[in-house]
């Protein structure tokens, strides 16, 4: 048996998890292992074949829950300093349990924290009403409904989010909703109740930043139809979906409408921060999921290559150790901005937010890539959970916006914060420099720079 998930946390992070939180990651730990990826199988088998794969709730999810809520692992993703309904961690605290629940595809829903909910619960509990919380925040926080979140459209580059089309317009007491959303994750699933969408009600706004509204939307409203579910590298996601969908002159009350006409801008970046590094979190598990299966082939006695098992292969052993370096490096990158948001918020941590955002997506997919390698043919198969993870974890390039955005903003803030000081200090150390030469009774060095 190896070590428990507590005694693993890296010294770096340690000061920060209480007694509480350590206790609740070793429960983490030991019901991903010995309840959730067992499990993993019946949740395949129960979903079944074709249309049923979109109708069925597989009956192994709702034990899940049922043993989850026992133990106390419910809605740990809710952040102790910025809300009331979670269960009381911070982020530091939940990044090293969602290590854990990114090892097995049922975990993060079997403990009510998947993705999109997560996010969109945080959108409801920090700019929803009192009523938009006790009609869709509450039935979410309780597990008994899924949501999804519709804002990119097939018709224009969405990760710029000012192209957005989508027409939202108020006539009366209801706006009036018109356009098409992709890539609504989570709209597949038949408890899928609440839509929350961007669009836009003022397009002529000179601010570009407040043509934007978010407005919640029932999912069986009329107007409203399903196209077709998107697959992921062939792969459906059932009964999750990514959803086509368009809307035609789809009703809703001017009550639905979070925070007010203009403030959609606000409320999709404030969703994005903790939502992107919770994928950050659960990928690090996934990389580690692969680790384990490396480890596990290399060492497969029963497939030896030139009489050796891979293991002896020098080349396979650095694959080992630089998976081993490459995770533990990016684990402390995604902690670190766990940190930063709990000190401040999501708006003080975007560096650090973003650098977690690219790197771990990227590390993990060598590491997995690697693992696949080990397997030979089984690697690209069903037969290990390889294929998908990297099918998983490669959308996580693009979801939540693409790494060239991350990276662009990066840079121009590496490079504008920077650029005057360092000029200015590298001038002055060569000034510094010739000075000192000359007064050694050396001759300046010849330099253009
Ligand atoms: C599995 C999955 C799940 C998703 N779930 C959701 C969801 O639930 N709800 C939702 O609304 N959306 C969802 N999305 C959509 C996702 O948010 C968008 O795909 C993403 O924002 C990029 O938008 P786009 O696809 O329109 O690409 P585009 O905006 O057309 O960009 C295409 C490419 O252009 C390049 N690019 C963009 N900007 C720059 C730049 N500044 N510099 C250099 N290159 C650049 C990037 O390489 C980018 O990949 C999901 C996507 C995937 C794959």
């Amino acid at each position: 048996m190896s070590a428990s998930a507590s005694s693993k946390i890296p010294p770096i992070a340690q000061p920060f998890v209480s007694e509480r939180a350590k206790k609740t990651l070793d429960l983490v730990e030991e019901f991903v292992e010995k309840e959730c990826i067992p499990a993993e199988a019946v949740f395949r088998e129960q979903l079944g074949e074709g249309q049923q794969r979109w109708t069925t709730n597989p009956a192994i999810m709702e034990e899940l829950k049922d043993k989850a809520r026992k133990l106390g692992l419910w809605n740990m993703f809710l952040p102790k300093n910025h809300f009331s309904q979670g269960a009381g961690f911070s982020n530091l605290e939940y990044g090293l349990m969602a290590e854990y629940l990114g090892k097995s595809g049922v975990a993060p829903e079997a403990t009510n924290n998947a993705a999109p909910d997560t996010g969109n619960m945080e959108v409801l509990a920090k700019y929803g009403n009192d009523a938009q919380k006790q009609q869709w925040l509450a039935p979410l926080l309780d597990g008994k409904i899924r949501s999804a979140f519709l804002m990119t459209e097939p018709d224009i580059a969405s990760s710029d989010a000012t192209n957005i089309q989508f027409d939202i317009r108020r006539e009366g007491n209801e706006y009036v909703l018109n356009g098409s959303k992709w890539w609504s994750s989570g709209a597949g699933d038949p408890r899928c109740k609440l839509y929350i969408v961007m669009g836009k009600t003022d397009a002529s706004n000179p601010d570009k930043y407040k043509q934007q509204s978010v407005i919640l939307v029932p999912s069986d409203t009329p107007g409203i139809t399903v196209h077709r579910m998107l697959t992921v590298y062939g792969y459906d996601d059932a009964p999750h979906g990514h959803g086509h969908i368009t809307f035609k002159n789809v009703r809703v009350p001017v009550s639905n409408m979070v925070l007010g006409e203009g403030r959609g801008f606000e409320i999709i970046q404030g969703r994005l921060g903790p939502g992107r590094i919770h994928h950050a979190m659960r990928t690090i598990g996934a990389a580690e999921r692969a680790i384990e299966w490396l480890i596990a082939r290399v060492n497969d006695e029963r497939k030896k290559t030139f009489g050796k098992p891979l293991s002896s292969h020098g080349v396979i052993l650095e694959w080992i150790a630089k998976s081993r370096l490459e995770v533990d490096a990016a684990r402390l990158i995604v902690l670190n901005a766990a940190i930063k948001i709990d000190n401040g918020d999501a708006k003080s941590a975007l560096k650090e937010i973003a650098q977690a955002k690219v790197l771990v997506p990227q590390t993990a997919l060598t590491v997995i890539d690697r693992a696949i390698q080990a397997f030979g043919a089984a690697g690209v198969s069903q037969d290990t959970p390889l294929a998908y993870l990297w099918a998983l974890i490669r959308t996580l390039r693009i979801a939540d916006g693409p790494d060239e955005v991350h990276l662009q903003q990066l840079g121009r803030r590496e490079n504008n914060s920077r650029k005057q000081f360092v000029g200015a200090k590298l001038k002055w150390q060569k000034e510094q420099s010739e000075r000192l030469l000359t007064a050694k009774g050396f001759k300046p060095r010849i330099s253009h720079l």
